[in-house]
């Protein structure tokens, strides 16, 4: 597999083309955004350890029937995926109110909801990635309301799946963000599941503590932020993935 040149740089990701048209390499950076790129920095060592936490996540994925992006990961900080037309719609599930729940609705942070729910929000940042209407969807020509549904039955599934895997290992699953995409040939509107899920996209709580071992640690200063990164490694991976990160 040749890698070739650098075909998009996003917040937490470069995208590389390889000599397959099919296929591209996702490269994981330690930069770290919050509130719309305003606040940045840099948590050490994070590309390493969410690139093994998303392999690790996606094959729990597919061996639900889940299909996603992933062929595999390369080294530490790279993983071969398949080439996707992303929908820019970030498909959010909730089980906790937290983050921008809370705040819309009024409800106290740790509020456990009667049943998970999953909200839509347009991607874009010029916009700031506002919460989207199925109206909206369709004036805008996002998605078509088949591609709609399956969008949030695949974020229904992965919500069941990854709560019991992460309940497994004692954490919370509070919420998280996925993206979805058609294969870039495709000839049929199959979606699969792109991006990556990781303590940058989820929130994650310790189950005893309630602690929280994901980005609003940076997002809020909340410090041991490579510590809680780490932990979420230790637990998903089964091992201690980056040494420098445990001191
Ligand atoms: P909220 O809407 O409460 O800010 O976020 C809900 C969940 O989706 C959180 O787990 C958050 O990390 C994730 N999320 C929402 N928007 C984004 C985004 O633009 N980038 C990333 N990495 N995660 C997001």
């Amino acid at each position: 597999m040749e890698k070739r040149h650098k075909i998009y740089e996003g917040k937490a990701k470069i995208l590389y083309e390889t000599d397959d048209p099919g296929l591209v390499i996702q490269y994981f950076k330690d930069d770290a955004t919050a509130f719309d790129g305003k606040k940045k920095g840099i948590i050490r060592d994070k590309g390493v350890v969410n690139n093994k936490i998303s392999e690790r996540l996606f094959k729990e994925l597919e061996a639900a029937g889940i299909r996603t992006h992933m062929v595999k990961r390369l080294s530490d900080r790279e993983m071969l995926v398949k080439r996707l037309n992303i929908i820019p719609i970030e498909i959010i599930a909730r089980n906790i109110a937290a983050g921008s729940l809370a705040k819309r609705i009024g409800f106290d942070e740790g509020t456990v909801l009667p049943r998970p729910i999953v909200e839509t929000y347009y991607k874009s940042d010029a916009l700031g990635d506002p919460l989207l209407c199925d109206e909206h969807v369709f004036m805008l020509e996002l998605a078509t309301p088949e591609q709609l549904n399956a969008m949030r039955d695949t974020a229904r599934k992965v919500n069941q799946v990854l709560t019991d895997f992460f309940a497994e290992r004692r954490i919370r699953l509070v919420d998280f963000k996925i993206e979805l995409g058609t294969e870039y040939d495709a000839t049929n509107g199959d979606l699969l599941l792109g991006d990556e899920i990781c303590p940058d996209t989820c929130r994650l709580w310790d189950m005893e503590t309630d602690e929280k071992l994901d980005k609003d640690r940076f997002r809020r200063d909340l410090g041991k932020i490579e510590e809680s990164y780490a932990e979420v490694a230790r637990r998903v991976c089964g091992d201690d993935l980056v040494a420098g990160a445990q001191t």
